[in-house]
């Protein structure tokens, strides 16, 4: 036999008793979403690779090491999208849809990193982005942060989640945070492991980032960008959180959430679970309000959330009924050839009278005792056995499989009554 061509290490296939749980994710989404006056936009997974440098940041996990890059036929160097905010953001620019007007979008899909794979972490996995354009103030920030609150209840993980808040203040805060954080990093230079030490030079917030469990004690003692924001960035965060004490959302407040990318300014959050191992967040986002001018658009606020995927469907329990959603209510035996043709068109009668039914129909023969089993592996509640006899009569035996019952024989016209029962 010829070798097998295996998937890419990182890239998982979802199989049929996986997608259910994906499309109810998908539905509840979608209906919130539209809830709360977000629009979907579609984005190509593939943009130029100066996009993502621009934005994200050129000292960066992802630009610096996780992304997908490549030249094209022409010699372009483009990059596959290793998030959405970037690509969304070209587009309502490209599109004018920011002159003077306020927008609420959302997309969906596949984004790629070049990451070590390892639960939660995958090379391909999806996101849910959702961005709000032109809105300053901490209030578009609290609908956010809602909007998650409601998702997270819909899908019965409002237990499993808890949200952590900071204030990134404005770049120039940050500028002289930075140079704070550069003195005490030195100052210690001994216990910084490479990582860090390389970040001290190009990108010394992300220290505070680090995920290295012997770095923790000192940047537990590193001085907090709390005491370097000026007067707007306090009142902004501080509306922030009166805010969600009104619409009574827990939060806590951990001056080490910093973000991994380069472009937040003020409001940066993030929904964590303790459910799901070293990979614990679910949704990340915050205010981004100097990159519409960075991207070439006019000063514009922005901010947005993104949301994994396969991390937030780790959480979910799958209810019962859930664990059918794709599988056929009946499937039709047919013994014969004129019960095989009769049985094409009968099907379509039923789905026609039926439009919910999901009704299978055997092709490609076999005996009864096959056909049988191949029923019963479908997963159908019942089986619709049509021979030759019950053809030439207009009859069809049905059998329950998933219940007790004996076998019975029914006129074909009513069998649409009886298959509305399964619905
Ligand atoms: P992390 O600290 O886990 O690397 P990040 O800061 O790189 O996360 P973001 O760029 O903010 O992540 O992406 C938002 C969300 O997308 C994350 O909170 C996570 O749920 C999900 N995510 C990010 N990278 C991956 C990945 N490689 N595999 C699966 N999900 C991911
Ligand atoms: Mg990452």
């Amino acid at each position: 036999m010829a070798e097998r061509i295996q998937a890419i290490r990182g890239m998982h296939d979802l199989l049929p008793d996986q997608t259910p749980r994906w499309q109810h994710v998908e539905a509840v989404l979608r209906r919130i979403l539209a809830a709360y006056g977000y629009r979907e936009i579609r984005l190509p997974l593939v943009e130029k690779t100066e996009l993502f440098r621009r934005s994200i940041g050129e000292v960066t996990d992802i630009v610096e090491k996780e992304m997908y890059t490549f030249e094209d036929r022409n010699g372009d160097s483009l990059s596959l999208r290793p998030e959405g905010t970037a690509g969304c953001l070209r587009a309502c620019l490209e599109h004018g849809l920011l002159h003077n007007q306020v927008q609420r979008l959302w997309y969906a899909g596949a984004m790629f990193r070049h990451e070590r794979p390892q639960k939660g972490r995958y090379r391909q996995f999806h996101q849910l982005g959702v961005e709000a354009y032109g809105m300053a103030g901490p209030d578009i920030d609290v609908e956010l942060i809602l909007l998650c609150r409601r998702l997270w209840r819909e899908l019965g993980i409002a237990e499993k989640l808890q949200l952590e808040i900071n204030s990134l203040g404005v770049p120039e805060e940050r500028a002289a945070y930075r140079a704070q954080l550069v003195d005490y990093f030195r100052a210690h230079y001994q216990q910084l492991d490479e990582d860090s030490r390389r970040r001290l030079e190009t990108n010394p917030l992300r220290i505070l980032d680090s995920k290295n469990p012997e770095m923790a004690t000192l940047i537990a003692g590193a001085p907090t960008l709390a005491d370097a924001l000026g007067e707007d960035s306090r009142a902004h965060f501080r509306g922030l959180r009166e805010r969600l004490d009104e619409a009574g959302v827990a939060y806590q407040v951990n001056p080490r959430l910093v973000r991994g990318l380069d472009y937040y300014s003020r409001t940066v959050f993030e929904w964590v679970s303790r459910d799901l191992g070293a990979q614990g967040t679910v949704c990340a986002g915050g205010r981004y309000d100097g990159l519409v001018e960075q991207l070439g658009g006019k000063d514009s606020a922005a901010v947005g959330f993104a949301l994994g995927m396969e991390r937030l469907i780790e959480l979910l329990a799958l209810p019962e009924d859930l664990a059918r959603a794709g599988l056929p209510h009946g499937y039709l035996i047919n013994l014969g050839q004129q019960a095989e043709r009769q049985a094409l068109l009968l099907a379509e009668q039923l789905r026609d009278a039926l439009p919910e039914l999901r009704l299978q129909v055997n092709c490609g023969g076999g005996s009864f005792k096959s056909q049988f089993k191949r029923a019963d592996r479908s997963g159908a509640l019942v089986a619709l056995i049509l021979g030759d006899d019950e053809a030439r009569a207009g009859t069809v035996s049905v059998k329950l499989l998933r219940a007790e019952g004996e076998q019975r024989t029914l006129p074909q016209a009513e069998l649409i009554p009886f298959l509305k029962t399964l619905l």
